[in-house]
């Protein structure tokens, strides 16, 4: 925060004009009003204006939301210097300042908090403007649209009070459009529009200017806090920001006659990366108009056609504010009666596929380093490019074509609302939401729905943007398409379609199929290949999956994994003929019952690994023994259990009774795990043999392999040896019957909060830790992994955990235990092999916690694996920076001892500035 002494008086500084701040500000300017400061100072052609700063929205809230005197006098100055600059005065009835106000905060919420634009007009002032614009029509229009914002937005009435009047007064003149309204109508709608504020709120619409805008800037302060903004930032995990900053700028008019308009462009493609000037524009329209999608925008390249000389002047800006930030910028421009003015730009929102692309491309073109493409693209972001497309063999009947607002593809039964995208997904069924055009209300829908189509709307629209930054499928702008959201029907090229209806969705094309498409898995791009092989060699954390079968292996080593951390034994127990041989083993009353059913297991679970020993081709899988309580694999219907004791030759009550003793209360605490084993030995006696039979066989066949044994839900050391015990006397068994020599490694799983406690003891035993997130954040929080859904959800919202525990790991909880298991388990053994396979192994934030705590490798699904590689690069990447950070500082401290000991303690700044010079700095 700057702060201005003033005698004893400190006076924190809250409003700062474009020509004081610039683009790192970010905190305290906001995005938009950071880069605004930033592109005023390299002489863009920006709209005056200044920023009203976060930490003065933070006041607000802390004073009851009132705006404090200091924030108001420093607002009253700040509008001084700007009209001067302008030459106009805000209120003034000849030649009024016309101003918006909006919001920003440090990280971008598009859509998310209000706008309010052509503030300052009145009764007086929109004369003034009629008659210095010589346009009285632009005048009046402006007023009035004014008036619905100021009314909806700062007074709260609803929009639809103001429609209806705009309707009612179409419908009395004859007219279709509001085009077609004159001056004198105008009048009357905004007289009109008085009165629905009046008597919506008991309150006049206020015609003092400095009035409006303090309640402007009040609105836009609450709306920090509005549901939306609240909802949009849980979703996006955007956590420590002390409120919105607000921008209040001169107005500039894009619907002044055929030689103004309004636009937005990105300096390459959003979509594809290209790098290709892209975007669109609508003459004679506001920036609302282009965004909202009620007309269907022109090309970029077609203003070259219509405006050359601002073409060219646009194409300019896009270069140099390109190589100024070295990102793909969003812009948005009007051209107000000939004259070009910027109103934003900002790092522009981008498809995972496209964030690849460009920063390959900007390596290839010198403009950022590898390590900066790197930190560039968003680890989570990659999901997208591993979304499905449809089938190339798929043949499908087009619908309708619309914009491919957002790659992928999708299937689902149409729904009409977001409630319903909702109630539907929560059913499980896979929706496509389906709306004339979407608005901020309907995010948690879009959410929910697989893909999105709408009506309205280009590719900047609301829709296209959202669903592009959820990395969801979207076809937007489909404009032959009648939409009936009230009856739930869809009308298209003589087709009706109704509610709950399939259709598939082809985000990267813009078709609408009728009925389900075959989809398939993507290909990943050549430049997706360059960034792994670049992130490879940044990162310390060794990439594993977790994998079962060697199918899912396969698909891991695809994207990347370097082994295999958690390879879950029980499916090899459920398959086919296997469960009734299990269900033979846990229903015999005896020890040689058991053995007798285990022997039968065995050749198919030795088949299970050496099959993924071969698919892994010499790297290291770790397999965990059997875990899940016994009754999981018993029948459960009545018909199943007659069939069971048939095959079995035993009554059907003997079963049933089995089955009633196998019974648990708590089951997640109950018998499984490594208990399971402890007290039917012949369980790890059986499962030892299989994995090391099939490594034996792997190592004749000439191949190699290290198996790593992994023992399930240890908590106490004995246990530990119990298992480990069994596992060595069963490999010297093996060497000696197969006449072979292998290595191999006994380890244990941490998910016990007093495995976690007493590592050290376990340590002197195992030689790998693998930590299970899943029943360690189970066992840790207390929240039983089936039961927590309902209230945890609650608990996000409150805000007692950030984030569900069971996807971000509580690093402040169960993260601790973690530490305390690494610490003492490497106190006994410092080479300690470490890694995770919960859940939370492909979060990267959970990444950079293990980076930083030392762990070896963190294993993940498949898909994830790709997810991993990047976040692993990017924290081994920041903390080299931080390193060199510290011995930069660390050198100049030795330099400025050097330069002290040359001039002596009263050193001048000019000396020690031309020293450090010498050293290159
Ligand atoms: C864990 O608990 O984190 C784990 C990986 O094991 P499972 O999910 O199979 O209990
Ligand atoms: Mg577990």
């Amino acid at each position: 925060m700057v702060e201005e002494n003033i005698g004893n008086v400190k006076n924190i500084k809250y409003v700062y004009s474009f020509k004081e701040g610039d683009k790192s500000m970010k905190e305290i300017l906001g995005g938009k009003g950071a880069n605004l400061s930033e592109m005023t100072a390299i002489g863009m052609p920006v709209p005056g204006g200044f920023t009203i700063s976060t930490r003065a929205c933070a006041e607000f809230y802390e004073k009851g939301k009132k705006l404090s005197d200091e924030i108001r006098n420093q607002i009253s100055e700040n509008l001084e210097e700007l009209q001067n600059d302008m030459g106009k005065r805000l209120g003034d009835r000849n030649d009024p300042l016309l101003v918006s106000v909006r919001s920003g905060a440090a990280v971008s919420m598009p859509g998310m908090m209000d706008t309010v634009l052509n503030l300052g007009l009145n009764d007086e002032t929109v004369e003034g403007l009629a008659v210095k614009t010589g346009n009285k029509r632009f005048a009046y229009d402006s007023y009035r649209r004014f008036i619905q914002m100021f009314g909806d937005v700062v007074m709260g009435v609803k929009h639809e009070l103001f429609e209806k009047v705009l309707q009612r007064i179409k419908d009395e003149k004859g007219v279709k459009v509001d085009t077609d309204l004159n001056v004198e109508d105008l009048r009357m709608l905004i007289d009109s529009y008085k009165q629905v504020i009046q008597s919506s709120t008991g309150k006049m619409f206020p015609s003092d200017v400095r009035e409006q805008l303090d309640m402007a800037v009040k609105a836009v302060f609450s709306s920090w806090n509005n549901d939306r903004a609240i909802i949009y930032r849980r979703m996006n995990n955007i956590h420590g920001l002390v409120g919105t900053a607000v921008n209040i700028q001169s107005m500039v008019f894009g619907n002044m006659g055929d030689d103004s308009g309004t636009g937005v462009c990105f300096t390459r493609n959003p979509s594809t990366g290209e790098n290709k000037f892209y975007g669109e524009f609508l003459m004679n329209a506001q920036g609302e108009d282009v965004v909202a999608g009620i007309r269907t925008p022109e090309v970029i390249e077609k203003l070259g056609e219509i405006m050359p000389e601002n073409y060219k002047q646009l194409v300019d800006i896009r270069e140099k504010l390109e190589a100024h930030y070295k990102d793909m910028q969003d812009i948005e421009f009007t051209i107000q009666q000939g004259k070009l003015y910027i109103l934003q730009t900002r790092n522009g929102k981008r498809t995972a596929q496209a964030g690849v692309r460009i920063a390959v491309d900007k390596v290839n073109e010198g403009l950022i380093t590898k390590e900066q493409a790197l930190l560039e693209v968003e680890p989570d972001a990659l999901d997208q490019l591993l979304h499905k497309q449809i089938d190339s063999k798929a043949v499908g009947q087009v619908l309708t074509r619309g914009l491919p607002a957002s790659p992928g593809a999708a299937v689902g039964k149409m729904v009409f609302s977001a409630e319903e995208a909702k109630r539907e997904a929560e059913n499980g069924e896979s929706v496509i939401l389906v709306r004339i055009e979407t608005s901020p209300e309907d995010i948690e829908g879009m959410d929910a729905a697989q893909g999105i189509l709408t009506a309205r709307g280009g590719m900047t629209s609301h829709a296209a943007v959202v669903a592009r930054g959820m990395g969801k499928c979207c076809v937007a702008g489909c404009s032959e398409l009648s939409i009936d959201e009230a009856n739930k029907v869809i009308q298209v090229n003589g087709n009706i379609i109704r509610q709950g209806e399939v259709i598939t969705l082809n985000g990267s094309t813009g078709e609408v199929f009728v009925g389900a498409l075959d989809l398939i898995e993507p290909e990943l791009s050549g430049d997706f290949g360059e960034l792994m092989r670049w992130a490879d060699e940044a990162r310390k954390l060794k990439i594993r999956t977790n994998a079962d079968t060697p199918k899912d292996a396969l698909a891991a080593i695809k994207f990347g994994a370097e082994g295999i951390g958690l390879c879950r034994t029980e499916h090899m127990f459920f398959d086919g003929e296997r469960i009734k041989a299990v269900r033979e083993m846990i229903l015999s009353s005896d020890k040689e019952g058991r053995e007798k059913a285990l022997a039968k297991i065995l050749p198919m679970q030795r088949g299970d690994f050496k099959e993924l020993f071969q698919v892994m081709d010499g790297k290291p899988v770790t397999i965990r023994f059997l875990d899940p309580p016994l009754h999981e694999f018993l029948p459960k219907e009545d018909n199943e259990i007659v069939n069971l004791a048939n095959e079995m030759n035993v009554s059907t009550e003997s079963i049933k009774k089995k089955i009633d003793e196998l019974h648990e209360f708590n089951p997640m605490l109950g018998h499984r795990g490594c208990r399971l084993a402890i007290t039917y030995p012949e369980i790890a006696e059986m499962q030892s043999r299989a994995v090391f039979e099939a490594a034996a066989e792997i190592i004749k066949e000439g191949k190699s392999i290290t198996p790593e044994v992994m023992i399930p839900l240890v908590g106490n050391s004995n246990e530990f040896e119990n298992q480990k015990k069994i596992v060595d006397v069963v490999a010297e068994k093996v060497k000696q019957e197969q006449m072979v020599n292998f290595d191999y490694m006994v380890g244990t799983m941490i998910e016990v909060p007093r495995a976690a406690v007493t590592a050290d003891k376990i340590a002197e035993q195992a030689e790998f830790f693998s930590f299970g997130t899943n029943d360690l954040t189970q066992m840790g929080c207390g929240f039983s992994r089936d039961d927590s859904g309902s209230f945890l959800k609650e608990y996000v919202k409150l805000g007692i955990y950030k984030r569900d525990p069971f996807q971000s790991l509580d690093q402040e909880g169960v993260g601790e235990l973690m530490k305390i298991a690494i610490d003492k388990g490497r106190s006994v053994k410092p080479n300690l092999k470490l890694g995770i396979c919960g859940e939370h192994g492909g979060d990267p934030e959970l990444i950079y916690f293990c980076h930083k705590a030392g762990l070896d490798y963190v294993s993940c699904s498949p898909f994830r694996v790709p997810i991993a590689r990047l976040a692993a690069a990017q924290i081994a990447i920041k903390e080299k920076k931080v390193e060199e950070a510290r011995v930069r500082e660390e050198m100049v401290k030795k330099m400025i001892g050097g330069i002290r000991e040359k001039f002596g303690e009263s050193v001048s700044v000019d000396d020690l500035e031309r020293e450090l010079g010498k050293g290159g700095f």
